[in-house]
């Protein structure tokens, strides 16, 4: 497969969390939609520990996979500062994520609780100077003073559905805006007057496979990688810009995150040779 002149990164997407069909259909379909990558984010501190699996059931050479190391806010049951940074030291993630604030999960986390995980797995991102993949639901003021706290830190504020406003704070506070799947809803009106203002090269796509759907109606088609080209296409439409313009802007803006290649964590290298 030549490569595409814009390679896409799917920049949120759950390989791991996918049964075998549906990782042998984002194999089949992802690299004919120019997608050349997928940042696999960690929910806990033994995700990616299936990669092996996925090697199995993901017989495409031409899409690369790389492992976030994170524990996500509604899965704080195991989570251990020394554990964390023990991991980080071994696995030398490319980013820290899936982590944040996430209200719907205070009933089992206190916030208070959520806030200190998050704390810790901010220090290793700095300290480390790595960038952070962010999951906040419903506490995004809490969510900008805690980053604030951590001048220099970088990374996506991913499944962005907030307003122009909110995204103009995670822009001035290091984030690019990850924008999936509900951009292509005509509903959810304050996400798409976010995406008409943001500049393309600060948003990078994604679509939270297998966890989101395409905008189909009652059919509930899951969104898989293949439908990067359509989230670029209607971020363009939004924006008033040529798609070529669009792509290339958000090409360049996942190019911000993607590893060396000579410095692959060992885990994609495990997956690559
Ligand atoms: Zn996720």
């Amino acid at each position: 497969m030549p490569e595409a002149p814009f390679p896409l990164a799917d920049t949120h997407c759950h390989l791991d969390l996918m049964t075998p069909e549906t990782l042998a259909a984002v194999a089949a379909k992802a690299p004919a939609a120019g997608v050349s990558s997928c940042f696999v984010p960690g929910v806990s501190l033994s995700s990616g520990s299936s990669s092996s699996r996925i090697l199995e059931n993901f017989k495409s050479s031409a899409v690369k996979i790389f492992f976030m190391l994170g524990v996500h806010p509604g899965y704080l049951q195991d989570f251990s500062e020394k554990d964390f940074q023990k991991q980080a030291e071994l696995r030398r993630p490319f980013m820290i994520g899936e982590i944040g604030l996430d209200r719907r999960f205070e009933d089992r986390f206190s916030g208070a609780y959520q806030e200190q995980c998050l704390r810790s797995q901010l220090v290793i991102a700095r300290e480390s100077d790595i960038p952070v993949s962010l999951h906040i639901v419903g506490r995004h003021e809490r969510a900008l003073g805690i980053i604030r706290e951590f001048p220099g830190i970088r990374g996506i504020v991913h499944g962005f559905s907030g307003s122009p406003e909110l995204a103009r704070e995670y822009l001035r506070s290091g984030f690019l805006i990850g924008i999936g799947p509900l951009v292509l809803n005509p509903a959810c009106r304050k996400l798409r007057k976010a995406v008409a203002e943001i500049p393309p090269d600060l948003m990078v796509p994604e679509t939270d496979a297998p966890f989101m759907f395409r905008n189909d109606g009652i059919l509930k088609t899951p969104a898989l990688p293949d439908l990067l080209p359509d989230i670029i296409r209607e971020t363009a439409a939004l924006q008033k810009r040529s798609h070529e313009e669009t792509l290339k802007a958000v090409s360049r803006a996942i190019a911000g995150f993607l590893p060396e290649e000579e410095e692959k964590s060992p885990a994609v290298r495990s997956l690559t040779t």
